[in-house]
């Protein structure tokens, strides 16, 4: 009761749902933001709208307001890139045609990393490695035990630096969206793009943050993902100045995934944050 007093009215724009990696339904993620009183909640699932758009689906409640939201994995260099897209049209045709390719090509990259293989004159089945990974996940491990079983590597190392490895023969990147295709997309569908957590691009500076964020703005990025349990008070303050000098609408979320990252709890995050509902305010205005 008492975090449920301290946080009332407050938001959390960064909620990970059942439809991605977190733990809790989005029935449940609507039901614990209740609990604690929250204002507003948007579940931000990694490159599907699935969680959000059920969320929308449950009658409306009128002490809680919940955003379309989503959380799209980007194709950079160096670091981790994800752009969140907030308050967009989750039917969009163009939206739902993109996610569903960004969705085949995981699906797909196993199958095409087997036919490289076989181009290369190796006999490999599919069937093979599914059936090494006993109907779990499939990676490349399994298909580098596959390899050896063959005899076409001495281990699951010498078939990963003979094919598997990045660059390897056999290799088939994992798709992403660019960057500037992810912003696209979004802003295509209505919403408004903000940059995630920046501090996982790994800038080697501040500068080279600016930079960055001065490029994704010119591609229509519209805001930052200032107040994160990561952040600390030090960041935080470097990434409010950051988005006011480039006019930036300034988000925050906690993260949270239920019992993937217990420490981490909606609303709260490690404990300090409380995330105003004016900043939901200053996200609507910024969706033209
Ligand atoms: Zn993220
Ligand atoms: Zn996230």
């Amino acid at each position: 009761m008492e975090i449920a007093s301290r946080h009332a009215g407050c938001v959390d724009l960064h909620v990970h749902s059942t439809a991605s990696d977190g733990s809790l339904s989005p029935l449940q993620i609507i039901e614990r933001a209740k609990e604690l009183g929250l204002r507003a909640v948007a579940i931000t699932d990694h490159d599907t709208v699935e969680g959000s758009a059920e969320a929308l689906g449950y009658p409306p409640l009128p002490s809680l307001e919940i955003l379309s939201g989503i959380e799209i994995s980007a194709d950079v260099p160096s670091g981790t890139m994800h752009i969140l897209g907030y308050l967009l049209r989750l039917d969009d045709p163009s939206l739902r045609q993109t996610l569903k390719r960004v969705q085949r090509a995981r699906a797909n990259r196993n199958v095409r990393i087997v036919e490289k293989l076989q181009d290369l004159g190796l006999r490999v089945q599919y069937d093979e490695i599914t059936s090494i990974s006993g109907g779990g996940q499939v990676g490349r491990p399994h298909i580098a035990q596959v390899l050896v079983h063959k005899g076409a590597a001495r281990s699951v190392g010498d078939a990963f630096k003979k094919f598997l490895r990045k660059g390897g023969p056999a290799y088939v990147p994992r798709y992403r969206l660019l960057p500037d295709e992810a912003i696209r997309m979004i802003l295509g569908a209505g919403g408004v793009p903000v940059l995630s957590h920046p501090f996982t691009l790994d800038a080697k500076d501040e500068e080279d943050l600016e930079g960055l964020l001065v490029h994704l703005k010119e591609a229509g990025l519209k805001g930052l993902e200032v107040y994160y349990p990561e952040h600390g008070p030090k960041r935080t303050a470097q990434y409010e100045r950051l988005a006011r000098r480039h006019g930036l609408v300034m988000t925050g979320g906690t993260d949270f995934h239920g019992a993937a990252k217990p420490r981490v709890q909606m609303g709260i995050g490690r404990g300090d944050l409380r995330i105003p509902y004016r900043l939901v305010e200053e996200l609507k205005a910024a969706k033209v």
